[in-house]
């Protein structure tokens, strides 16, 4: 009781601390908020958080429910190597600068809000996955970063503790920005890109793999890591990202 109380005053005092000497600042546009990891009303009001049905493959957001299983036409004519795909947010202006804040900007702190964000979209995901695995960064990307936004964001993910294998896949070779490219060409952009490491390849067999990323773009990245994780006897792979881009002109950034 006593021991609880005074974990509380002591968290209490942590809390005041870090709001004395940091006063909280909306996650986009720094402006000022009322509580640490929050974003502001204008900010708030442009995230398109995706609530309703979805493609149940791609999870492209529909119109109007189809029924259960339903899959988009793209996924109807080929079907993505992984198995099913989930973001919280439709890729959008407010959506990428968050996204950019927490790859390029060290805004680390942001990474807890979007985990957040993922529970729901990701709740199946979540709690069936035997591994979560973020998309790896090539070495010489993160040294220059220091970070893999991916890596944080799969951390941070509520109930993975246990399940988190942060090296479980391996970026071969560095590959070229996607940025500007056709769903195709992102396809060999990646191809061959990833492998699963050596020390993992026991525990892949029979197993359902979950992916985390920042963004799902033509999804061309997330393809190329479930090709490996298949091919190493993965029973299953998801993948989970914080945004997902909805009109194809959005893909050419
Ligand atoms: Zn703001
Ligand atoms: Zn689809």
């Amino acid at each position: 009781m006593i021991r609880g109380a005074l974990a509380a005053v002591a968290a209490w005092s942590g809390r005041v601390l870090v709001d004395a000497v940091l006063p909280p600042r909306c996650l986009v546009c720094r402006g000022g908020v009322e509580a640490q990891g929050a974003l502001c009303v204008e900010c708030w009001s442009g995230l398109d958080f995706i609530a309703g049905p979805v493609c149940a493959a791609c999870g492209l957001p529909f119109a109007f429910e189809i029924g259960p299983g339903a899959v988009c036409g793209a996924c109807a004519a080929r079907p993505p190597r992984f198995d099913r795909a989930r973001a919280a947010l439709v890729y959008g202006e407010t959506s990428r600068d968050l996204i950019l804040g927490l790859k390029h900007g060290d805004r680390l702190e942001m990474a807890p809000t979007l985990a957040r964000w993922l529970a729901r979209p990701g709740a199946a995901l979540i709690a069936e996955a035997d591994l979560v695995a973020p998309v790896p960064l090539h070495r010489f990307r993160l040294l220059a970063r220091r970070h893999n936004q991916a890596a944080l964001i799969a951390a941070a993910l509520p109930g993975t503790r246990t399940k988190l294998a942060p090296d479980l896949l391996i970026r071969r070779r560095r590959t070229p920005s996607q940025g500007g490219l056709l769903a195709r060409e992102r396809r060999r952009n990646v191809a061959g890109a990833f492998a699963v490491r050596a020390a993992w390849r026991p525990q892949v067999a029979g197993k359902r793999i979950l992916l985390v990323d920042d963004v799902h773009t033509t999804g061309a990245t997330l393809e190329a890591c479930a090709r490996v994780l298949k091919r190493a006897g993965a029973a299953g792979v998801d993948a989970l990202t914080v945004a997902r881009v909805v009109r194809p002109s959005d893909a050419l950034i």
